[in-house]
């Protein structure tokens, strides 16, 4: 509350003394990426294992309108060519991209962005397009919402020694970030055990995008990129399964879709020079990260930064999305101000 009012207070000042549109007239040069994982309503978000990934369609309706209004929002192919070729509009560059791919965006975000006009782009989980499956974090983070699961995913990671010192303080969140580090053998074989004997259906909301919907979001200028094949954490693996990730996503969504596509984003957010040079290879233009801040024309095109969207600490005193406080965001003056750690939120 104190961290609100605080924020609040400083978001009023910059906009009351002209700052804040002073610093958006000094962003033209800049492509500021805003990253989003999920638009879901209020119900679902206090569900979600983090909370902090989900947008409620009424803050992502207000973001779009402010994003609208205040910067030449594309998709971020488009603005990326803008940028290159030096940006003549009056107003910073702005893309919106979506991490996973989940039809909660087909649902709810892409007729918000339709409605007011705006065009987004989509990174797609290339494996899981029109299954009824989660992603692992997702299943893993499901599976352990059950006790007896919660309990056996602890004695399997005690067992194999994965357990880390504030193990008597995990929770989902706390299970699956420490699954990130097991390596892809271990960590499907925890999945396997965990899910034994269990089959139920999954929310469609829960599913990534079918070959239809991103047909239909691309009808409608949205822009879809790669989100890897199955969400591994690309640094970890080996030289032919990084290939299947990265290059194997690009075919399979191009065989889908019919055309080329350029962009990728590292699941995680993990990449290295070793990654780079595969996504380089497997013939995208540019990717995404998760390290926050604008982006120059100068920016290392394979390490792209963006601005993580946090609907709460957007909101202003009244709990209802602030423009002040957005603006700020998106300009990269929240993390200047309040000093927030570099990398965002996990992807
Ligand atoms: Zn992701």
């Amino acid at each position: 509350m104190i961290k609100r009012f605080l924020r609040s207070c400083v978001a009023g000042s910059l906009q009351w003394s002209g700052i804040l549109a002073r610093y958006q007239n000094a962003a033209n040069g800049k492509l500021l990426i805003l990253c989003y994982h999920r638009i879901l309503p209020a119900q679902f978000k206090a569900r979600y294992f983090v909370p902090d990934l989900v947008v409620t369609p009424e803050a992502f309706r207000h973001h779009c309108r402010i994003l609208k209004q205040c910067f030449d929002t594309r998709p971020l192919g488009e603005a990326l060519d803008i940028l290159q070729n030096g940006n003549r509009n009056s107003r910073p560059l702005a893309a919106i991209t979506f991490d996973d791919g989940y039809q909660d965006n087909f649902r709810f975000a892409v007729p918000i962005l339709n409605e007011v006009d705006l065009r987004a782009t989509f990174f797609v989980i290339s494996n899981l397009i029109g299954t009824s499956k989660r992603p692992w974090y997702d299943e893993l983070a499901h599976l352990v919402s059950e006790s007896e699961s919660f309990a056996m995913a602890l004695n399997w990671l005690n067992r194999n020694h994965f357990t880390s010192n504030s193990s008597h303080q995990l929770d989902a969140q706390g299970i699956v970030a420490l699954a990130k580090k097991l390596g892809t053998d271990n960590r499907r074989e925890l999945i396997e055990q965990l899910s034994e004997g269990r089959s139920e259906a999954v929310r469609t909301d829960d599913c990534i995008v079918t070959s239809q919907q991103m047909h239909a979001m691309q009808s409608a200028g949205h822009e879809i990129g790669s989100h890897s094949s199955t969400h591994e954490i690309l640094t970890q693996l080996d030289d032919a399964s990084l290939a299947h990730e990265v290059a194997g996503s690009r075919r399979q969504i191009e065989e889908l879709l019919g055309r080329s596509i350029r962009l990728f984003c590292y699941p995680n957010g993990d990449t290295d020079d070793r990654v780079v040079e595969a996504v380089r290879s497997a013939g995208y233009t540019h990717a995404v990260t998760t390290e926050s801040g604008a982006n120059l024309v100068s920016q290392d095109r394979f390490r792209l930064r963006r601005s993580f969207i946090h609907e709460d600490r957007l909101s202003g005193l009244n709990g209802k999305p602030s423009d002040s406080l957005l603006r700020m965001e998106v300009l990269g003056l929240t993390d200047r101000i309040f000093r927030r750690r570099q990398r965002m939120a996990p992807a």
